[in-house]
């Protein structure tokens, strides 16, 4: 066993980053254990245009190697390690990577979320080459172009405005003949006079080499396959919050995100939360980085409180 940690903060976006700033500075000599793909879902973003203090954007990547740095200007210890499970029944509580058992009398935990793909080969290949699940992201790219829209809830119809604003023609495939999306978002989309629907459908594969050319569809009603010819795929079909190693540790709702208590609380005493591992409403780095900020005070001051 290695010595118990004052602080283990699980995750390197924005969120745990942010912890780790404000947590090192504060004095509490954090580990971030920042799994094998540190970064999160900035390592996947081009240009990143609304983060407050860049007039000219930065590159997701870059955005993310500053927040480092920053980090470990103050003394921020890093693991390059996935989590495997966590013991949060005993105190100090236990973190088991790939080869250790940390143990640490605080956490926050900032894992993110990932977006869910269809997981087709062609799809998966073309990611960043016209494939993407990030409007915001990467809508500039297709900036008076044709593109599809998979998916029908919330984060599809927001994608579908969000495109609507900028892309000539938007087109949403949806696998159903109705939209799961709040009745508001769904009106907003139908309004929009270069928003079609194609529905009862299902994308059976991404067509192109290098970039994105089309798409080749399944009616799920008739069987009938067809293709459109389209320059953008954006997958919109939800986001999975990363928290299958805490499965029997630490409440989750639903869909499996962190249940939050109190801005960043979660339902185990001394374990915080930050970013989108609890958030699937706004999902942005500002927001995310803002919560790992209040984690790492709500921390410290337990911490303090240990011991007095
Ligand atoms: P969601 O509500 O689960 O919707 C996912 C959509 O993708 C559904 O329409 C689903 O089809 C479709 N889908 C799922 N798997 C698919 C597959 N393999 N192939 C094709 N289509 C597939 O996810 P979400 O839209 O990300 O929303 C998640 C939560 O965040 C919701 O509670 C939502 O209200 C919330 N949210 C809120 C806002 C907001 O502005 N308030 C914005 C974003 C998200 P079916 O309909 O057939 O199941």
């Amino acid at each position: 066993m290695s010595q118990t940690e004052e602080l283990i903060i699980i995750g390197s976006g924005p969120a745990g980053l942010t912890a780790a700033i404000y947590a090192a500075r504060g004095g509490l000599n954090p580990l971030v254990v920042s799994g094998r793909e540190a970064g999160g879902q900035l390592m996947i973003t081009t240009d990143v245009d609304d983060f407050p203090g860049f007039s000219e954007g930065i590159q997701g990547p870059d955005l993310m190697a500053n927040m480092r740095k920053q980090a470990e200007r103050f003394k921020t210890c890093f693991t390059h390690e996935d989590v495997l499970s966590v013991d949060f029944s005993q105190k100090p509580f236990v973190i088991k990577t790939e080869t250790q058992n940390l143990k640490s009398q605080a956490v926050i935990i900032a894992t993110g979320a990932s977006a869910m793909w269809l997981n087709l080969p062609s799809e998966q290949r073309l990611i960043g080459k016209g494939v993407s699940s990030c409007a915001v992201c990467d809508g500039f790219f297709f900036k008076d172009k044709n593109v599809i829209v998979v998916g029908g809830g919330d984060t599809a119809m927001r994608e579908v405005n969000y495109l609507s604003k900028l892309c000539k023609q938007v087109t949403v495939v949806h696998r159903r003949d109705a939209l799961r999306a709040q009745k508001a978002l769904q009106e907003l989309v139908k309004s929009k006079s270069n928003v079609n629907f194609i529905w009862n459908s299902e994308v059976l594969e991404v067509l192109g080499q290098d970039k994105v050319t089309g798409v080749k569809l399944k009616n799920t009603q008739t069987g009938q396959i067809s293709q459109l010819q389209i320059d953008g795929v954006f997958i919109a079909i939800g986001h999975k919050p990363n928290t299958d190693f805490l499965k029997g540790q630490i409440e989750l709702d639903q869909k499996g995100y962190i249940v939050v208590h109190d801005e960043t609380k979660t339902s185990i005493e001394g374990v915080f939360v930050a970013g989108d591992v609890a958030d699937y409403h706004y999902r942005q780095a500002v927001t995310a980085a803002g919560a790992g900020c209040k984690a790492a005070f709500d921390a410290e001051e337990y911490l303090e409180n240990l011991t007095k």
